[in-house]
């Protein structure tokens, strides 16, 4: 069983759970199929063991397991360790579905690097053009409870880019990257917005003409290079996002 009496600082150590029922000092707290295996099988924890539950309207607690037991587990709530964060900006990502691998990889960065909305887009040239919403969902969990965040970003359906442009919120500026152009470094344009922000990346094989001419005809929409070299595009979407997260 852990023991953080003795020193309250190693509270990082413990394991991390996102609960998305309400938490708070006293609750009691019934954790899914999935923790308890993770718990009990995975993380070799014991009943008495402690763990931290956390969410972004709560924040994070500090609790001990009642039980845990094969395919069910409980826990109970008894201190605060980190209060809600009271606002911050959106950090939309704009991209094309990728393989599998791809794909999970850059879900995973890019819950590291700070995003909030994740938006597949289906462009001219995806080849990927579905997504597995349900097990993308539990990567992004998975991914914030190992960051230290505290919010899950949102996973938005996927929808074609013109769609997507169409009902676009047009106070959040888009910065679109745009390959092979003579356009301003997305270093340069980032800095000048510090509200909520949205960034494009194209699909692997590119954003053809008529998308380049769509996007450059909307008023939200600056267009950003992202230097001489072509980059891939789950490398273009992390890059951009560790900019964006400075
Ligand atoms: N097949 C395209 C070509 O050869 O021109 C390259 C597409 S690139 C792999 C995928 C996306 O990443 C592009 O549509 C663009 O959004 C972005 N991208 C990659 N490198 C870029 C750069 N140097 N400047 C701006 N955008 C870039």
């Amino acid at each position: 069983m852990n023991d953080i009496s003795a020193s309250p600082n190693n509270t990082h150590l413990l394991p991390r759970l996102y609960i998305e029922e309400s938490l708070g000092v006293g609750g009691v707290v019934p954790l899914s199929d999935e923790s308890a295996h993770y718990l009990r099988h995975v993380l070799r924890q014991e009943d008495g063991a402690l763990l931290r539950l956390f969410n972004a309207a709560q924040g994070e607690f500090l609790g001990r397991l009642d039980y845990v037991g094969k395919r069910a587990a409980q826990a109970r709530i008894f201190s605060v360790l980190r209060a809600p964060e009271k606002t911050f900006r959106r950090v939309h990502a704009l991209f094309s579905p990728l393989k599998k691998d791809k794909m999970d990889f850059l879900i995973e960065k890019a819950v590291e690097l700070g995003v909030t909305d994740l938006h597949p887009l289906v462009f001219q040239r995806s080849i990927v053009r579905d997504v597995k919403e349900e097990r993308l969902h539990a990567q992004i969990i998975n991914a914030a409870e190992q960051c230290e965040r505290l919010d899950i970003p949102v996973l938005h359906h996927l929808t074609p880019l013109t769609q997507l442009l169409r009902n676009w919120e047009m106070s959040v500026s888009i910065l679109a990257a745009m390959e092979r152009r003579d356009f301003p470094s997305l270093i340069q344009e980032s800095s000048k917005i510090d509200d909520s922000i949205a960034y494009l990346v194209g699909p692997e094989g590119g954003l053809t003409d008529e998308e380049m001419t769509q996007l450059l005809n909307i008023k939200s929409v600056r267009p950003v290079s992202l230097g001489p070299r072509i980059l891939r595009a789950e490398t273009a979407v992390l890059f951009g996002l560790s900019i964006i997260n400075q």
